[in-house]
Order: structure tokens, then sequence, then C-alpha cells
């Protein structure tokens, strides 16, 4: 499919109180995408995919994600979004990382009981991200990665279309984080569509196609391969060229 928009911001503005946050952000994610979102702490990124999920409403602008208003309940199911720690996720902590991933089908299921295709969808995540043998444990006895595993399996549960992370391998180690990158990169190879915040710039770079650089304005927004060409011009001036 061409030009199949996922989400799309145009002429985007918000600001908490009477001072902007992001201004005048115009960008748009195609199926497939790996975009990586960076810029300075305090620059709007996680204000940004507040704004794309619909959890924050523009000021100016308009967001519209697989075609819809982002808050729409039509396209909730279809976005599987990973929080930073310290969320409200994992404040329910008694709940198994089973439960967890179960819940990604409950828009799908509604309620009625659970049939075993949702449960084969289930166990097929959990698989699918590794930690098939954690189902029983409580989300607040897992480490930061395995945390956050569970949370993509939730949204694989779903079958969304689009994962949402923000700053996923904060507080987790080097094993964990190029363990989580390689999932990501398994999931976008299959043609998932992952928009991603990750403060550690060297890591992201080699793994996502496109970056918004974001500081308050969009200061850049293009291929991966031309934002580290522009870097690298930058570093030249800098280095006294
Ligand atoms: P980033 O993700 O790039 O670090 P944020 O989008 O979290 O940036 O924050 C952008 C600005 O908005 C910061 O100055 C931050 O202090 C402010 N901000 C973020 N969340 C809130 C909030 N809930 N209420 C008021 N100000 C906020």
């Amino acid at each position: 499919m061409v030009n199949d928009v996922i989400l799309s911001l145009d002429d985007v503005s918000f600001g908490y109180g009477d001072e902007p946050v992001v201004e005048e952000i115009t960008f748009s994610v195609e199926r497939g995408t790996f975009l990586g979102l960076v810029g300075p702490n305090g620059s709007g990124k996680s204000t940004v995919l507040k704004l794309a999920l619909g959890l924050l409403t523009p000021e100016d602008g308009e967001i519209s994600l697989f075609g819809e208003h982002p808050s729409s309940d039509d396209v909730r199911s279809r976005v599987g979004y990973v929080p930073q720690r310290g969320s409200e996720i994992d404040r329910r902590m008694p709940i198994t990382v089973e439960e967890v991933v179960t819940l990604g089908r409950v828009p799908t299921a509604g309620l009625r009981p659970l049939r075993r295709n949702d449960r084969e969808r289930v166990n097929q995540a959990l698989r699918r991200v590794g930690i098939e043998s954690l189902n029983d444990r409580r989300m607040g006895s897992l480490s930061g990665g395995q945390r956050q595993r569970a949370l993509v399996a939730r949204a694989l549960a779903a079958d969304a279309e689009l994962l949402v992370l923000d700053e996923p391998t904060v507080g987790i180690d080097a094993n964990a984080r190029s363990s989580l990158y390689d999932l990501l990169d398994s999931l976008h190879h299959d043609g998932m569509t992952i928009v991603l915040i990750d403060h550690d710039l060297g890591t992201l770079v080699e793994h996502v196609d496109m970056i918004a650089q974001l500081n308050r304005h969009l200061e850049f927004f293009g291929p991966r391969d031309a934002f580290l060409e522009e870097l690298s011009v930058v570093g030249q001036l800098a280095g006294g060229w």
C-alpha cells in the first residue's frame, strides 16, 4: 500500500498553561515506519506522543490517527502504548503478566468470556516477546526490560498496528536494552509501525528509519541518513570547519 498514513499532525500547537510547549508541529507517519522522536529534555517529545494518542487535545491544528480523531474509541485498540515507567500500569501491581497481556483482548472480546482463540493470541504474544515463562509473575516484580516486553505483548495480543514507546530503555541495563531493540527491529521487520522516544540518540539512530527532532518546534523531520548527515555537518562546523 502506497502512502498509507497512520498518524498525521498538521500545524499542532499546545501548552499546559500560558507558555507554549510545542508549536506548529507538522509531520506524518506512514505504515511500516520506525520513527524516533528526539530532542533535549523538556523539548515536548512526550507531549507530542500524548497529543498523537488523544490523551491531550491540541490548542491549534489537527491530528489524525488511522484517519480518525485520536481519542475516538475506534482507534484506541489499534495502538499499543508503552508509557514511561512509574505510570499507572506500574501502580496496578497485583496484576500478573498474563492478566496484563489478556487485557489486550478486551477491546475484541468485549464482555463475552474469553475464547480459546483469545487465549491462543495471548500465548502467542507472550512467546513473541520471549516472556512466556513469566506469565504468572506479578507486574510489580518484573525488571524494567521484562515489564516493557509484557506491555509490548499486550499490544500484540490486541493486534495493535502502531506501537508507541516513551523512553522504554530508561533504567534498564545494556543487555536488556539491546534485546528490547532486537525485539522492536524484528516487529518492524514484520511490518509494525513504531514511534519511539529514547534519550540515547546513538542507539536510537542505529534502529529507526525516520527521525523527528523537536525543540518546541519541529527542527528536523526526515530519513535517518539525512539526519546523520546534518548532524555530521553541524559537528564539522562545531569542530572549526
Ligand atoms: P520531553 O518529553 O521532551 O522531555 P515533555 O513533553 O515531557 O518534554 O515536556 C515539555 C514541557 O512541558 C516541559 O517544560 C515540562 O516541564 C512541561 N510539562 C510536561 N508535562 C506537564 C504537565 N502535566 N503540566 C505542566 N507542564 C508540563
